[in-house]
């Protein structure tokens, strides 16, 4: 616990840094309705002692992001950044390696991890199962080599065509 030189923009009243019990909430939509869901968390901030006004910013506003992106990650079912991030580094994988091999563009997992973006289900159970089998990713490696024949089958007796390369 500290008191800063600042005042309340509010009222003039000091200020003193700590941490207060608060809520965060995050509302799933579906189609026909809203659920809410919440948990209590510590929050530091800067509080005024006269008018109780909060001033959470900085590394104060990442416990905030952290826990609703967590909370977040619960609800819809998919892994959070924290597990993202764990898995990843078990796997010996770098972000930039990790979003190749994965998908979703080469800053995927940058934003995975600092909850910019939630990843989708289906992603989220490829990172599962790579961090439970992690043998898999040679496996999904191998399968991701540039295929070396260019002829493909066509659907609807069309037979087969050799993919051209259309300069841009
Ligand atoms: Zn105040």
């Amino acid at each position: 616990m500290c008191t800063e030189d600042k005042k309340c923009a509010v009222c003039g009243g000091s200020l003193i840094h700590e941490e207060r019990d608060r809520t965060c909430r995050y509302t799933k939509k579906t189609r026909n309705k809203h659920e809410v869901y919440s948990v209590q968390y510590h929050q530091p901030g800067l509080w005024c002692t006269t008018c109780g006004e909060g001033y959470i910013k900085g590394d104060d506003q990442k416990v905030h992001n952290a826990v609703f992106t967590t909370l977040r990650s619960k609800v819809e079912g998919v892994l959070s950044p924290t597990e993202i991030q764990c898995i990843r580094e078990n796997l010996g994988l770098s972000k930039r390696k990790a979003s190749l091999l994965i998908g979703g563009g080469h800053n995927a997992f940058q934003k995975y991890e600092t909850g910019e973006v939630m990843p989708s289900k289906s992603t989220s159970s490829l990172i599962r199962l790579l961090g439970a089998r992690p043998e898999l990713i040679s496996v999904l490696t191998s399968l991701q080599q540039p295929q070396q024949d260019k002829h493909i089958h066509l659907p609807n007796h069309q037979g087969d065509v050799k993919i051209q390369t259309v300069s841009a």
